[in-house]
């Protein structure tokens, strides 16, 4: 095993991998090209581990065995040309933690829906009265429980760029939501090699393993039909029957696992929208494979309380509704969120664009739009996609103005959605404080 390890970033993840280092004896520095925020510096110098900020240093970074990545850094970056260049193995924190622990780790990928999903599951585990820890892409670093905690399960939400630097890593029940086009800006704006990264899901398992996946995803399947998986496939459907698996039949939703068919009214759901049902099902059959006791199973589908920013409501003024679904950063979540709604829509979109095609859009937002309020610093690919379809648009760049405009434009019984479709970073520090803002600006209405 290598010695000398240095992490590139010294975020929530960089840091928690650099701790786990520390503690497993190995010789590791941290090197973030940004400033380190001080909770994480803290962690750094409680192990007395060595970091630099707002730089990195080559030649110590290139002395590395091996380098863990922070999910964040993209291979274009000067420094990781550099350590590509010297064949320098680079893997992902998870990957590294993954060799200190022989918990059952339940992983969780996909395009949308992974955070609602792993928080589903983990919410249904800790009925079941299990000692599980939640790490990934929410919560606190995998590698940072690994070293401080002694849970016997992990539920982790895997990003496409943890799964890139994934290799001997294996899952115990792997998850894949589903297969949309994401962070293409990453990929050289090539689809297939963000679909490779999330396939990496599959990595390692064997017959004793369980593979659950959206069998109604056409690129999920077009996948799997390339590959041989000696896994037990779960599939999950709304349109067929899938035994074993879990599909919908006369408003039942239905998980079934060896013969043992469980059933619950799609109407007792906590998770509303047609997207939740995936994620109820995926978490449902989780729990059958996971031998929970079906009471239990019913009980977290059914009182989830569910996920900030995320088909959120806010509240009501004059009759209009307020929604915070922020954390739609891509087209397929905004699809789901518009798929669901029932009332005439206000909709607030814009941002980052990251490859967009917004044709897939036109029909709901043809349906059920009645004005579309732009909020992003550049807005002519929105106001060129929705002006022919779109009876109003309005272009504001503050989240006030925003808020403002639809209160305006918007009647009593229509509803305010903010689904932006984009990333966050042009107007707003993260999506969270793109949601929080609108949430601030709708109170103060
Ligand atoms: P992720 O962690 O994959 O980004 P989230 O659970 O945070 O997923 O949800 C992100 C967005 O996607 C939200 O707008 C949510 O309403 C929507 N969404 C949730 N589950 C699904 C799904 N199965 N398919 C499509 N969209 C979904």
């Amino acid at each position: 095993m290598s010695n000398k390890i240095v992490v590139l970033g010294g975020g929530e993840s960089g840091s928690g991998a650099a701790v786990l280092a520390k503690v497993k004896g190995c010789d590791v520095f941290v090197s973030d090209s940004g400033p380190i925020r001080p909770a994480y510096k803290e962690r750094l110098d409680r192990y007395g581990i060595e970091y630099e900020e707002g730089k990195h240093t080559l030649e110590r970074i290139l002395e590395a065995d091996e380098i863990i990545k922070s999910p964040g850094i993209p291979d274009r970056t000067t420094i990781m040309q550099a350590v590509l260049e010297k064949e320098i193995p680079v893997i992902s924190e998870i990957e590294f933690a993954g060799r200190y622990t022989d918990a059952y780790k339940i992983c969780i990928t996909g395009s949308n829906g992974k955070t609602t999903t792993t928080t589903l599951i983990y919410y249904m585990m800790g009925k079941a009265g299990m000692n599980v820890g939640l790490a990934g892409n929410v919560g606190q670093s995998f590698a940072l429980q690994v070293a401080e905690q002694n849970f016997d399960y992990y539920v982790l939400e895997l990003s496409s760029f943890q799964l890139e630097g994934m290799y001997q890593f294996k899952a115990d029940i792997a998850i894949l939501l589903n297969i949309t086009p994401d962070h293409l800006d990453r990929y050289d704006h090539d689809y297939q090699k963000y679909i490779d990264a999330k396939m990496r899901i599959v990595r390692n398992l064997s017959e004793d393993e369980y593979f659950i996946f959206c069998s109604d995803d056409d690129v999920t399947i077009r996948e799997l039909e390339k590959i041989v998986l000696k896994a037990q496939m779960l599939p999950v459907s709304l349109k067929q029957k899938e035994d074993p698996g879990g599909w919908i039949e006369d408003n039942l939703l239905h998980m079934s696992l060896k013969g043992n068919d469980f059933t619950l009214p799609v109407t007792d759901l906590a998770l509303k929208g047609k997207h939740n049902l995936y994620n109820s099902l995926s978490a449902g059959i989780t729990g059958q494979a996971l031998r929970i006791r079906k009471e239990n199973i019913r009980e977290a589908l059914c009182t989830f309380p569910g996920v900030e920013h995320r088909l959120e409501y806010v509240l009501q003024i004059r009759g209009i509704h307020f929604i915070n679904d922020s954390k739609a950063t891509n087209i397929n979540s905004s699809w789901y969120a518009l798929e669901s709604m029932t009332t005439p829509v206000v909709w607030i979109a814009g941002g980052t664009d990251k490859g967009n095609d917004y044709s897939e859009l036109s029909e709901l937002a043809r349906s059920k739009v009645k004005a579309l309020v732009c909020l992003g610093k550049d807005n002519s690919k929105l106001v060129a996609s929705f002006g022919d379809i779109v009876p109003q648009i309005v272009e504001t760049r503050s989240m006030k103005d925003a808020v403002a405009a639809c209160y305006h434009l918007a009647s009593p019984g229509d509803t305010v959605l903010l689904s932006p479709a984009c990333a966050s970073f042009d107007l707003f520090q993260n999506y969270e404080d793109r949601g929080r803002q609108f949430k601030e600006c709708v109170r103060n209405l």
